[in-house]
C-alpha cells in the first residue's frame, strides 16, 4: 500500500519536475530566440547575454554534456566572437564540440561546431591549429558562412568545398557563401607567407 502511495507521489514529483523543467526550457527557447534577433541587428554583446542566460537554465535542467545546452554553446562561442572575445569564444566552442563528438562525430552538429572552432583559431592567429582541426574529419566538414542555408541539413566532404584561395584557411560550398562571409572573413584574410607583392 505504502509502496504504491509512494510511486504515485514519486510519479507526481517527476510530473510536476518536467513540468517546471518545461517552463524553464521554453524561457530559454525563447531566450535563443531573442539572442538571433539581437544577432541580425548586430547587437552580439546583447546576443551574447541572452545566449549566456539561456545557456545557466540549460546547464541546470538538462546538464552541461546536452546537445541543446552544446547548441547555445556553440551560438554564444559565436557572438563571443563577433565581439572580438577570442578567448571565452575558444573556450565554449571546444565544450560544445566535445559533447557533439561524442554523440555524432561525423555529424553535421559536430562539423558546425569544429568549423566555428576552427574560425576563432583562425583569428587568433592558429591557422595550422584550424587546418588540423579540419583535416582531421575530412568528410564531416561544414561551410563557413555561419548563414549558410545547406550548412545545418549535411556535413561535406573536403572535395566538395571550395577553399579561400588566399589564406587556405576558410571553406565554403558555394561562391554565394563566401562571398556572404568576405566581411567577416576579410579581417583575418592574408596570405600565408610574404610571397605577395
Ligand atoms: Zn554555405
Ligand atoms: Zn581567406
Amino acid at each position: 500500500m505504502s509502496s504504491s502511495t509512494n510511486s504515485w507521489m514519486q510519479d507526481a514529483n517527476i510530473r510536476m519536475f518536467s513540468n517546471g523543467g518545461g517552463m524553464r526550457i521554453l524561457e530559454a527557447d525563447l531566450k535563443d530566440k531573442a539572442a538571433e534577433e539581437q544577432y541580425d541587428r548586430g547587437e552580439y554583446l546583447r546576443a551574447a547575454q541572452l545566449r549566456l542566460e539561456s545557456l545557466r537554465i540549460k546547464d541546470a535542467e538538462l546538464g552541461p554534456d546536452s546537445v541543446e545546452a552544446a547548441y547555445t554553446r556553440m551560438h554564444l562561442g559565436h557572438a563571443l566572437y563577433k565581439c572580438g572575445q577570442l578567448d571565452q569564444a575558444e573556450k565554449v566552442l571546444r565544450q560544445a564540440m566535445a559533447v557533439r563528438d561524442k554523440k555524432d562525430p561525423m555529424g553535421v552538429d559536430a562539423a558546425i561546431a569544429r568549423d566555428e572552432l576552427a574560425r576563432v583559431l583562425v583569428a587568433k592567429g592558429d591557422r595550422a591549429g584550424a587546418q588540423q582541426l579540419r583535416l582531421g574529419r575530412e568528410n564531416a566538414l561544414s561551410c563557413g558562412n555561419y548563414d549558410c542555408e545547406s550548412a545545418c541539413l549535411k556535413a561535406f566532404s573536403f572535395s566538395e568545398l571550395k577553399q579561400c584561395s588566399r589564406c587556405k584557411s576558410a571553406y565554403y560550398c558555394s561562391v554565394k557563401c563566401q562571398t556572404a562571409d568576405w566581411r567577416d572573413h576579410k579581417h583575418y584574410c592574408s596570405s600565408t607567407s610574404s610571397t605577395t607583392s
